[in-house]
């Protein structure tokens, strides 16, 4: 009798351990994004809410962003898991060489000419694939993509406030009520904060400090309306950013870069994209590429100065048509000024992905992420793969690789591992009996 109870029980057991890719139904997702939170902020911080999630969800160490670490690049990366240059956003501003034009960060947010390359993000991937997806302000969210939108879109707009507290969980309210009430699939969520303090304030100030404390209650808030909408065990969540925030350096310390210094930019260069944080690119005029690359190769110890085809490999940059002929990177903390310096961020990035101050946050948690789970540092690309997984979504062809992430997952391993954890149990109590 003991024996064939042992048998029923272990076969219950054995029919509950499913690998997640069996499955019929999927758990939702959302991710959310806060710009420019660096992956150490929550170290000089009381962050009550974060450190619960250490416990109750996995934490990578950082993750790596792509190689142009600003914010339309970077986000775009995570949500096509494509390099820089597969999917051709390639700075935050659009930009025309042939006509001069160059829009801002928030002008392009709706412009489908910038990001629709070629590379689809997995909002449409996913609404291809019969699932419902929405995007809350997240970048590339406003566009078309082969003519096709996202089933529901916010978009960014200048002015907006970055910082409004009550605005932070009235937009957690209404997705909510998107999974809820509408049965919304996947959600990004996009927050301006902390990058625009970062940016006015400098990364390293009690403001900066304080807007995490505002973020941290914000991930509070977000967990108890997960559970008071009776999400806890449908709803994964993942909490992420685009890149870090290094404070400036100035001319009370360094030397700055001005470039007027090392060569006549009116005359050598068709169109350029400087002052606009460490990272920069010139078109030079015609005939003129090695004039100018002579004129800054050895002009400055801070600068790296690079022709398109010398651009190393692992930056996934250089194959792309919108990558300009000369590429400048400035050392950690080091503006890219042209003509004037004129010092109005008191933080940045764009800096080098390997600079740990351009590292990136990651945290997740729900019912397919592990409890207490240190995961280690991995490429932002990854994070596509992870998604898909989560969503039963087959992917795009992608830079990404699921074995970064998979073992953040309650998979086949810590399934089976549970069962006969309760299986041993069982024959302890029947033992006893
Ligand atoms: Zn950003």
């Amino acid at each position: 009798m003991k024996s064939e109870l042992l048998l029923v029980l272990a076969l219950s057991l054995c029919v509950s351990s499913k690998p997640l890719s069996e499955r019929k139904t999927y758990n939702k997702l959302l991710l959310i994004s806060f710009d420019g939170f660096r992956w150490d902020y929550d170290l000089d911080v009381d962050t009550p809410n974060l450190d619960q999630l250490v416990e109750e969800g996995v934490k990578a160490k950082y993750i790596n962003p792509p190689a142009i670490t600003m914010t339309s690049p970077s986000h775009f990366t995570t949500i096509t898991g494509r390099w820089i240059e597969d999917h051709g956003v390639v700075h935050n501003l659009m930009f025309n060489v042939t006509t001069g034009l160059r829009l801002t960060h928030k002008a392009t947010l709706k412009k489908s000419e910038w990001w629709d390359n070629g590379a689809l993000p997995l909002w449409i991937t996913a609404q291809n694939q019969g699932l419902k997806t929405a995007s809350f302000f997240y970048p590339g969210g406003g566009a078309n993509y082969s003519g096709q939108a996202v089933d529901r879109s916010l978009v960014g707009y200048h002015g907006q406030p970055y910082d409004n507290e009550t605005d932070w969980r009235q937009n957690i309210d209404t997705v909510m009520g998107w999974f809820t009430k509408e049965d919304f699939d996947f959600v990004t969520l996009y927050y301006g904060e902390p990058d625009n303090v970062g940016h006015n304030e400098g990364p390293e100030t009690p403001a900066r400090r304080k807007i995490i404390e505002q973020i941290d209650r914000t991930i509070g808030y977000l967990r108890e309306a997960i559970h008071k909408n009776g999400l806890t065990d449908h709803l994964n969540v993942i909490l992420t950013s685009d890149h870090g925030m290094t404070t400036i350096k100035n001319a009370t310390e360094v030397n700055e870069i001005k470039l007027s210094n090392y060569m006549n930019l009116l005359n050598l260069s068709r169109f350029d994209l400087l002052d606009y944080g460490g990272f920069g690119m010139i078109t030079p005029k015609e005939g003129k590429e090695q004039e100018v690359y002579n004129a800054l190769k050895n002009a400055h110890p801070n600068l790296k100065v690079y022709k398109k085809d010398e651009i190393p490999e692992h930056f996934h940059i250089g194959k792309h048509e919108r990558i300009q002929p000369i590429v400048l990177l400035a050392d950690l903390g080091f503006n890219i000024n042209s003509k004037i310096i004129l010092h109005i961020n008191k933080g940045d990035h764009g800096f080098s992905n390997e600079e740990m101050d351009m590292k990136m946050f990651f945290r997740a948690f729900g019912p397919d992420f592990r409890n207490n789970f240190l995961a280690e540092p991995f490429d932002s690309v990854s994070i596509y793969p992870l998604m898909c997984k989560l969503l039963g979504v087959v992917p795009e062809a992608n830079n990404g690789s699921l074995s970064d992430t998979k073992g953040m997952l309650v998979d086949v391993g810590g399934r089976i591992q549970v069962s006969f954890t309760l299986l041993l149990l069982m024959i302890v109590i029947l033992t006893f009996i």
